[in-house]
């Protein structure tokens, strides 16, 4: 590609969209290939003008394009990383890291529940990206397994950045009386939502490392500490702090003591009481584990 090439804007026009990988409720995802390097397969996400602006989602698109922006230039595995942004007529157009073993939910599913060997090399990831973003300033508020993807290498990518409280945005939301963004996002799951927001509206970041606890315990669980019949349900089993080992799972094999210890020294209603990310770290399940050596961390699954 000529130099010219490299600086002028994006457009649809450089890909070949090849198969749909999935829609959200403003956008649809593609597979791409870079007409100008073969070899490049990005994930383009495509998102309608007039349904952004139908749907009243032009702050939640205007949130993940500054947010992934500000995350991109670090580079971390552990984010999808933003590329290029640009637009037509009709849509906007992300360009962003392709995640090709899709969805940590998808996986999860598909083996019921993961060993506690991978549960803890997702738990590493997890917390190193979630170290990262919150050195950003960045509260993310939506962590859930459906929004974090895996690489080629099964390596663990967080993604969906529509809700995320950033240094930019954090104030305008504190001082927006009526506008609770995060309660928007109970549309879909509430199952991970803290207990803070619940009862106080309030959103720290306490509050990711409170859904990073009711992801742990899935991984190993199969299934979300508090799910109940309906959303109200939910929101009473987490104000309560209602949840349930169901060792009948383990038949022989019982759950890690040191596990259901870290769970609970996490899902603490009062956030200034629970595990930080930095304790969390020292915490025996993560006795063996090099915290400074990445690539350790970072060690793929199929790799
Ligand atoms: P919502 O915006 O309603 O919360 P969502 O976050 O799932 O939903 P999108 O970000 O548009 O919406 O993603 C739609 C689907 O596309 C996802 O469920 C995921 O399976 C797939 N997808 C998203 N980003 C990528 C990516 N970078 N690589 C591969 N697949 C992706």
């Amino acid at each position: 590609m000529s130099s010219k090439n490299l600086t002028r804007k994006r457009s649809p026009h450089d890909f070949v969209f090849k198969q749909e990988l999935g829609h959200g409720s403003y956008s649809t995802v593609y597979k791409v290939f870079d007409k100008h390097s073969v070899n490049h397969v990005y994930a383009i996400k495509v998102c309608s003008k007039a349904h952004i602006i139908k749907e009243n989602k032009v702050k939640y698109v205007t949130i993940e394009k500054n947010t992934l922006n500000l995350l991109a230039r670090a580079c971390h595995p552990g984010i999808v990383r933003l590329y290029y942004t640009f637009h037509d007529e009709e849509n906007l157009y992300f360009v962003l890291d392709y995640a090709s073993g899709g969805e940590l939910l998808q996986l999860l599913h598909k083996m019921g529940r993961f060993s506690e060997s991978w549960s803890l090399h997702f738990s590493c990831q997890l917390i190193d990206t979630i170290e990262f973003i919150h050195s950003k300033g960045i509260i993310h508020r939506d962590l859930k397994p459906e929004n974090v993807l895996l690489n080629r290498f099964g390596r663990l990518m967080i993604t969906d950045f529509g809700t995320a409280a950033t240094p930019l945005n954090q104030q305008k939301q504190e001082d927006d009386q009526n506008e609770s963004p995060r309660c928007s996002s109970f549309v879909g799951t509430a199952e991970y939502v803290s207990p803070e927001l619940l009862l106080s509206n309030q959103c720290d970041f306490a509050s990711d490392i409170w859904a990073l606890g009711c992801i742990i315990f899935q991984f190993i669980m199969g299934v979300p500490p508090f799910r109940g019949k309906n959303e109200l349900q939910t929101f009473e089993k987490i104000a309560s702090l209602d949840y349930l080992w169901n060792n009948q799972h383990y038949s022989s094999n019982k759950i890690d003591p040191v596990i259901i210890k870290l769970v609970q020294k996490i899902l603490v209603l009062n956030p200034q009481e629970r595990l930080t990310l930095t304790n969390m770290k020292k915490d025996e399940w993560f006795d063996k584990v090099d915290w400074n050596n990445k690539d350790h961390i970072w060690r793929g699954i199929w790799q």
